[in-house]
């Protein structure tokens, strides 16, 4: 857990968990980061504002938000949308109508997939019908 809450707040969500089968980065933890970041932005603004009196804060921390939330998960986002493209050319599940792009997951399993996991082992892969 604390393994985790440090990833997201050193913005190295983009390798997978040791065990091969669970990406880091998914568009839950990319929304879980930019609230914890948000809340402690929120948090450390209200801080200062209070101890030390500084109540003009509200355009330092506009930028901020753009530097400390939106970027990083704009930043996350993309490499989260490469990480899938990459995905869909190396494994069979790109092309299998079962795969969930937005999610990396496999729906009939509901895991996720990672180059190293196929949940179904090629078994159940369908393609796309239209
Ligand atoms: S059914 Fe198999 S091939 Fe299709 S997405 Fe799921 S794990 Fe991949």
């Amino acid at each position: 857990m604390l393994d985790t809450l440090m990833d997201i707040l050193l913005f190295r969500l983009h390798k997978q968990h040791a065990d091969g089968k669970t990406p880091r980065l998914t568009t839950g933890t990319v929304v879980l980061g930019g609230l914890i970041r948000l809340s402690i932005l929120v948090l450390t603004m209200w801080w200062i504002s209070d101890v030390w009196e500084f109540h003009q804060f509200w355009p330092l921390f506009s930028i901020m938000v753009v530097m400390i939330v939106f970027y990083p998960a704009y930043r996350e986002l993309s490499m989260f949308s490469d990480s899938v493209e990459s995905l869909k050319e190396s494994t069979m599940c790109g092309s299998c109508m079962h795969f969930e792009s937005s999610a990396q997951i496999c729906s009939k399993y509901d895991e996720h997939i990672t180059e190293d996991h196929i949940p179904c082992e090629g078994i159940d892969w369908e393609p796309y019908s239209h």
